[in-house]
């Protein structure tokens, strides 16, 4: 049996978080598994439930779970609360911190029916399947942070970015890892040219490198690295970098794939790992069943693969995924000429279908 945290949380998480447990179970049916589900308040649901957008209860519910599914938190009804009862502050930072989760993995696909969805020529994107670990913990995100106020006027900011040896090999050692799993091809992405800490990070790479000879490395810097992903994205494979390179050029490889709604990731690291949509909790778009599951329903996916060891599992709801879109249904993000549109719950019911 496999205990599993929901935390659907505010806008379209409500709405697509049980399309992706309908999926789990149409799953754990066909392939005989059990799953159990307990869900929990993130968020602004849970700041206007309980006065705090991360509860100890549910820190409590994931902790005993054996992965988290998260929908997405916040909203303009919370944007002008005090910084730390904000959703994304108050919950998601915390959340990942106190659970350890260190590295963000976000793959980027193409699928092969929404080559002709990117922003790109589909020649460039056709076939594109790149895996992007972020470090989570670490950085400027988290450094110490000061504003003075300057004789003359004005103000001068201070913002310290912080990594020690153990936080940068971690991750850098998932990377390897994760290059040995696919096709053994590590880029490792800073701005060694000019930052120290970009320097600590490229001696650890080089000192863990001795470790992984089958892994072919190379070092990019992140301005160069941005240039290639819209150049020839089809050139990497696998890549690791530091927290804020990582949160750019995870957004950016995300549009060359086409929508935002079809791309799941994981949060790892910690005692037990976190799945999510790489997008957010789109307010336009809530509660009118217009919402893409895919992104979701494809963090499930990558669950089963990760954290419970069930390729098999996983590979069919892909592949499901992968018929549903041949066949021509869409929702209304990635919708084309020709195809069928379908709304939230509708798409579910055919990725169903399909796996049947
Ligand atoms: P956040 O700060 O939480 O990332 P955001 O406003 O930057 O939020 P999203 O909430 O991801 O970004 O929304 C960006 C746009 O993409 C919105 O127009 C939204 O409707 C659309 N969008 C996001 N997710 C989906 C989805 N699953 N299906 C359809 N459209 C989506
Ligand atoms: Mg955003």
């Amino acid at each position: 049996m496999y205990k599993i945290a929901l935390l659907p949380g505010d806008g379209i998480g409500p709405e697509i978080v049980p399309q992706a447990v309908r999926v789990l179970q149409a799953v754990g049916e066909k392939y005989n598994r059990e799953f159990q589900f307990e869900t929990a308040l993130i968020g602004g649901a849970a700041y206007d439930a309980t006065g705090h957008p991360l509860p100890e209860e549910t820190l409590d519910v994931c902790r005993n779970a054996d992965a988290i599914i998260l929908g997405a938190v916040g909203g303009p009804k919370w944007d002008n609360l005090e910084p730390h009862l904000r959703p994304e502050r108050g919950a998601l930072l915390p959340l990942r911190k106190k659970l350890g989760l260190y590295a963000n993995l976000r793959p980027a696909v193409v699928n092969p029916a929404l080559a002709d969805a990117s922003t790109l020529k589909a020649d460039i994107v056709s076939g594109l399947d790149v895996m992007i670990i972020r470090e989570l913990t670490g950085g400027l995100y988290f450094g110490e942070k000061r504003r003075e106020d300057l004789p003359g006027g004005g103000q001068k900011v201070v913002e310290t970015l912080e990594y020690t040896t153990a936080e940068i090999e971690r991750v850098v050692r998932l990377g390897f890892e994760m290059a040995r799993k696919r096709n053994k091809k590590l880029s490792s992405v800073d701005k060694a040219n000019v930052l120290e800490s970009s320097r600590l990070w490229r001696e650890i790479v080089e000192r863990l490198a001795e470790e992984y000879p089958d892994v072919e490395l190379n070092h990019i810097l992140v301005d160069n690295c941005a240039m290639q992903l819209v150049r020839n994205p089809k050139q990497f494979d696998v890549m690791v970098t530091e927290n804020m390179f990582g949160d750019i050029l995870t957004d950016l490889a995300s549009q060359l794939t086409g929508s935002i709604g079809m791309l799941p990731s994981a949060s790892l690291g910690g005692e037990v790992a976190l799945y999510e949509p790489i997008h957010g909790s789109a307010p336009d778009i809530a509660g009118k069943n217009l919402a893409n599951p895919i992104a979701t329903i494809l963090s499930a996916a990558m669950m089963l693969r990760i954290s419970f060891g069930l390729e098999t599992e996983a590979a069919a709801i892909e592949q499901a995924v992968d018929r549903v879109l041949q066949q021509g249904y869409r929702t209304g993000d990635i919708m084309q000429p020709g195809k069928i549109k379908v709304g939230t719950v509708e798409m579910t019911e055919e990725i169903i279908k399909a796996l049947e």
